[in-house]
């Protein structure tokens, strides 16, 4: 499911679908400099978010016995969903079941990298709220119950935010 467009920005062909470390798919302008995190971007900065699809769970619907998605918004915060529940852009209402279950915590990449090991920082939102900059190889072995990767951990202070407070575009939920 290939999909072409036009930058909106500069007139130029879109570049192919990628697909980032949180399951998101994007299109980035052809006129796009390659990725260099030292320098600053060159070219056109245009970048298009697609949606992604949502992906069958082996899980059960507990409201209704159908099958669970896993949905991932705009902005990599991952849901379960009922696969009958959808939203009627037209009449702006659910539709179907409603059940959803966020899973907790959050990530998103970002531009900076580990003091430690050089590898790439991700932004972490606990299911509370509170916010820290992780290195991306770190992990939890749920067998050993011990850490795994780099321990590299950064938290940051309330109010110490970004710009990615847009709300999210996955409608219709309410946490
Ligand atoms: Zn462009
Ligand atoms: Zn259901
Ligand atoms: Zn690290």
């Amino acid at each position: 499911m290939e999909e072409t467009g036009i930058c909106p920005k500069c007139g130029s062909p879109l570049g192919p679908v990628q697909e980032t470390k949180t399951g998101r798919k994007l299109q980035k302008c052809s006129t796009a400099g390659p990725y260099d995190p030292k320098s600053k971007p060159t070219g056109c900065t245009y970048v298009k978010w697609l949606a992604v699809e949502p992906q069958l769970l082996d899980e059960k619907c507990p409201k209704c016995g159908n099958q669970l998605v896993l949905a991932v918004t705009r902005f990599g915060k991952k849901m379960k969903k009922c696969s009958t529940g959808g939203w009627d852009a037209v009449a702006k209402k659910a539709t179907g079941c409603d059940y959803v279950e966020w899973l907790t915590g959050v990530s998103k990449e970002l531009d900076e990298k580990c003091p430690e090991c050089g590898n790439k920082l991700v932004l972490y939102t606990t299911s509370a709220g509170k916010r820290m900059k992780k290195c991306s190889t770190g992990g939890w072995d749920k067998e050993t119950r011990k850490p795994t990767g780099c321990k590299y951990v950064e938290w940051l202070k309330p109010g110490e935010s970004e710009t990615d407070s847009q709300g999210e575009e996955f409608l219709p939920v309410q946490e």
